[in-house]
């Protein structure tokens, strides 16, 4: 294959891909931990890192040998045989969460789906015919296929696709006596992001999440967490929800889950699960021997010694730094940060200030139209850090 020039990437694009993405005018052909470059061979500090994917970085040298291995050996063979990198990674996800059972699928908003599909199956299974409606929050993201579009409680993302799937209700985010309301007997389930990612960097209050916890216990409900951004480390601990004292029935991770290698996986405890049974749900590449063998890179080096902490501690300095940034420029109206998933409120647009840092050499993404969203590699060094810090230093009003 001969390779294409940076322009005509660009103009290849342009003629033949569906404009559905607002495209940054560079194409990036390789990278190495928090480093990518372009088809021009210019460097960039990547703190995007593939929207909360590449978790590894670049790469990252265990994640390439397992998957140059896996696809040696055996790409795909479908789930009417067992899958020993699924079996594998299942046991570890297991091991490190609430769950019991595990559903793999492509993506986050097919986690999602299922989610939706097991949560709906299980209140059919207990009797409860009419109780199908599931209250998500609202400002959430839960993706783009039609039932995960219509979870979503943002009215821009619906906009066309009019009529949305039936039987989701919005409330308002850490809002208690709202979300008392907005369960009734007809509510199958409540689906929240313990942190919220697209929205804005948002994250729950923990007070919050036990309560619904609480209410969902009491109304006969489940609770779904959306750790499909915040999930795999993102936060310093494998899963959001260890920040608190709450566990959901049922959970969906995708994004960093094989560090790139697109795959979806739906977690739920035995008593839910059991709904899922043969010939209800299924996907055709779900759980294949590629993604998973990818799954368990990532999965065996984030629960290795030490990874967490280290990524706890980046996230230390990446608070101070941004903190002492705050404290410098009146443009900044919040600072919202989790682990390494970073939000800059700031009380102008944030889309000139993604471009002049790109012209500087540092990827970096705006979300809701004025949150200035970092999601660097989990392996992002302090001194990354530091330089993205000044560079913001001198950007920002
Ligand atoms: C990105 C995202 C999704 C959708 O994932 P896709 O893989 O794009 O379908 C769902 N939920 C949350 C919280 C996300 O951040």
């Amino acid at each position: 294959m001969t390779e294409m020039s940076q322009q005509e990437i660009l103009d290849t694009t342009a003629r033949c891909v569906m404009q559905t993405y607002a495209r940054y005018p560079i194409a990036l052909v390789r990278g190495e931990g928090c480093r990518v470059w372009d088809a021009a061979d210019r460097e960039y500090l990547d703190f995007v890192g593939g929207l909360a994917v590449n978790g590894l970085g670049h790469a990252h040298p265990t994640l390439v040998r397992a998957i140059r291995e896996q696809a040696g050996k055996l790409i795909h063979v479908s789930n009417l045989y067992h899958i020993g990198p699924q079996a594998a990674l299942a046991h570890l996800l297991v091991a490190h969460s609430f769950a019991d059972k595990v559903f793999f699928c492509n993506s986050g908003a097919e986690a999602n789906e299922a989610a939706i599909k097991l949560a709906r199956k299980v209140a059919k299974d207990r009797g409860k015919t009419d109780c199908y409606e599931i209250v998500t929050m609202r400002r959430s993201f839960h993706g783009r296929t039609l039932a995960a579009m219509s979870a979503t409680g943002q009215e821009k993302i619906h906009r066309g696709f009019e009529p949305i799937v039936p039987g989701f209700r919005y409330a308002p985010f850490n809002d208690l006596a709202a979300a008392k309301e907005a369960v009734t007997a007809t509510t199958c389930a409540v689906m929240v992001e313990p942190v919220q990612g697209e929205g804005g960097v948002h994250p729950a209050d923990p007070a919050f999440l036990s309560a619904l916890r609480e209410l969902c216990d009491q109304r006969g409900t489940l609770l779904i967490f959306d750790e499909v951004q915040c999930g795999m480390g993102r936060t310093g601990k494998l899963f959001a929800y260890e920040h608190t004292q709450t566990t959901p029935d049922i959970m969906t991770l995708a994004k960093s889950l094989a560090g790139g290698v697109p795959i979806g996986a739906m977690l739920a405890t035995d008593r839910v699960a059991e709904s899922f049974s043969p010939g209800t749900h299924a996907s055709t590449f779900g759980g294949n021997p590629l993604a998973c063998a990818g799954g368990l890179a990532v999965m065996e080096t984030l629960v290795a010694d030490g990874f967490l902490q280290g990524v706890q501690a980046r996230s230390r300095h990446f608070e101070t730094r941004l903190r002492e940034l705050q404290a410098r420029h009146s443009s900044i109206r919040e600072l919202r940060i989790r682990g390494l998933m970073a939000g800059l409120e700031l009380d102008v647009d944030g889309a000139p200030f993604v471009t002049r840092c790109l012209e500087r050499g540092f990827l970096i993404n705006c979300t809701m139209g004025n949150v200035l969203r970092f999601l660097p590699p989990l392996i992002v060094t302090d001194a990354e850090i530091d330089r993205l810090v000044e560079t913001l230093n001198e950007l920002l009003p």
